[in-house]
């Protein structure tokens, strides 16, 4: 397995793999690397004859300062795992490799999917979001690249950055990976106390109920519920939707012709947890 930190390198070993028709798969991550970027991997692996994982904490794509700083590292055990399952590329750039001297994020609009949900709350998070994937693209030039439905609106993102800009990738959607708890797995997971862990599998298992009404009660009724089963927790709902899948949009009734998904996200104590599952 190669690592690489400068992006001429890494253009100029991929160079020699598309002169002989090579598929390039990509992975690109934060790091602290879990069974569920692992899973990703593997697919690529299975689909490419080569793949290549990034690992950037991507500065931009934070509101929140504190978030970023505290964001886990665990950039030893990451290449260990990434050498056993057979990556045979890893980027980790600087951030002065990718943004130079000025760290900001390009201006992006997708359709209004940006301002749903993640976007409400985190102010500027999908434009550096899809700076860093376009940077990571043009470096790369990927066949096909993996992004987990555990951040399903970053999924759709993607695919409509791809769609906008011509960029000419696959985008593979890949299922959310979870503990045998039903946690959903997440590098800040890491930062929950016993205690926090302990709480933490209440979130999949509202969901689960949630999606399960869908099918007796309105939709009014099951925000309450949502909202009442939270209440008696000390985890702090952000915010639960049932959305369209495509556009995002709040649904009023669940259509089960269309494709529905509900999504949520919690704050255990400053960490923030999100999840989702189809309808
Ligand atoms: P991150 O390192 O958090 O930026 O995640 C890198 C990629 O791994 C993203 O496409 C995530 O959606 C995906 N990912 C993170 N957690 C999971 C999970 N539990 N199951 C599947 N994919 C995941």
């Amino acid at each position: 397995m190669q690592v690489f930190k400068k992006k001429s390198a890494l253009i100029h070993c991929l160079s020699l793999l598309k002169e002989k028709n090579k598929q390039i798969g990509f992975v690109p991550t934060m790091g602290a690397l879990h069974k569920g970027h692992r899973s990703l991997v593997e697919k690529s692996i299975e689909d490419n004859d080569f793949t290549v994982v990034s690992i950037f904490v991507n500065p931009t794509q934070f509101n929140n300062t504190e978030d970023l700083k505290k964001y886990p590292k665990t950039l030893d055990e990451d290449l260990k795992l990434l050498k056993n399952i057979g990556c045979d590329v890893v980027f980790i750039p600087s951030v002065e490799e990718i943004y130079a001297q000025t760290v900001v994020s390009k201006s992006y609009s997708f359709d209004g999917i940006e301002n749903q949900m993640e976007g409400k709350f985190r102010k500027g998070h999908f434009d550096g979001v899809a700076t860093i994937v376009q940077t990571l693209f043009e470096i790369i030039n990927p066949n096909r690249a993996y992004f987990g439905e555990k951040d399903f609106q970053q999924l759709q993102i993607v695919r409509k950055l791809v769609e906008k800009e011509t960029i000419p990738v696959e985008i593979i959607g890949c299922p959310i990976y979870r503990e045998k708890d039903g946690l959903a797995m997440s590098s800040r997971n890491v930062r929950l106390s016993k205690e926090q862990r302990n709480k933490a599998p209440f979130i999949y298992q509202t969901l689960k109920k949630a999606v399960s009404f869908t099918k007796t009660k309105s939709i009014k009724e099951i925000y309450e519920f949502v909202k009442t089963e939270f209440a008696t927790t000390s985890l702090d709902l952000e915010y639960f939707t049932i959305a369209e899948e495509n556009t995002l949009i709040e649904v009023s009734k669940v259509n089960f012709t269309k494709k529905n998904r509900a999504f949520i996200a919690v704050d255990v104590e400053a960490i923030r947890l999100i999840d989702n599952l189809s309808l």
